[in-house]
């Protein structure tokens, strides 16, 4: 039977359903900043892409850097508020207050009972490519390590999460590993690729769409552990 000794998770819609969270975040926000500068153009989705691509271009670490993307953007849509030392000024703290209601989250039910159980027979490390920060919430201290997009200068798929996380653990090669997460390229393919064991969190009947062998899937975390201890133990 395969050894695990790190089990590593996905944070957003992994340990919690973020999509709540980041809509009434942007929501609060942007209704912060107009109550400051009046009404502002938002624009929409493919706006949006649109804006991302051009600010990479200018700064490329804008890519995996979302908190600096999501700065930008405000600056950008604030480009008629002046002087820009205001217009910084306004960024800054409307960045503080999206960050804030950004970890308003409610975690799944039975997340925390599992990484206690869980915690006591496996080093727990988080891989993310968001900007929540896993140590702002009690459940932290279940977890050795947190690695996000900012400080692997890199996003998931790419390995680079994985080439941090060995680094953070003595002796741990990718074969003692299983990483849990619930998007199928981020964190399945992200995975699969360095042959290391997957469990999809799938809580919403999503279909498998791609084309290498579907890993298990759980779709409670009150089944966790069991499973674990079932494929591990
Ligand atoms: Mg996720």
């Amino acid at each position: 039977m395969k050894k695990i000794r790190l089990i590593t998770f996905d944070l957003d819609d992994t340990l919690w359903d973020n999509v709540p969270t980041i809509k009434k975040a942007e929501v609060d926000t942007r209704k912060w900043i107009e109550e400051k500068v009046g009404e502002v153009e938002w624009g929409d989705f493919n706006d949006f892409i649109s804006l991302r691509e051009e600010l990479i271009e200018d700064d490329p670490v804008i890519e995996w850097d979302i908190s600096k993307l999501r700065k930008e953007i405000f600056r950008k849509k604030l480009a008629h508020v002046n002087p820009s030392s205001l217009r910084n000024k306004i960024v800054e703290e409307a960045f503080n207050i999206f960050i804030k209601k950004r970890h308003e989250i409610k975690l799944f039910d039975g997340v925390e009972e599992a990484l206690e159980i869980l915690s006591k027979k496996y080093s727990l490390g988080v891989l993310t490519n968001g900007n929540a920060d896993i140590y702002k919430f009690p459940i932290g201290k279940y977890f050795k390590f947190s690695i996000s997009a900012l400080e692997a200068k890199n996003s998931k798929p790419n390995r680079a999460h994985f080439d941090m996380a060995i680094k953070e653990m003595n002796n741990v090669v990718f074969d003692e590993i299983l990483h849990i997460g619930d998007h199928q390229i981020n964190d399945i393919l992200f995975a699969y690729n360095l042959g290391i064991d997957a469990l999809w969190f799938n809580n919403s009947n999503t279909e498998w769409t791609q084309d290498f062998k579907k890993p298990q899937e759980f779709s409670s975390w009150e089944l966790l552990p069991k499973i674990i201890e079932n494929k591990y133990e």
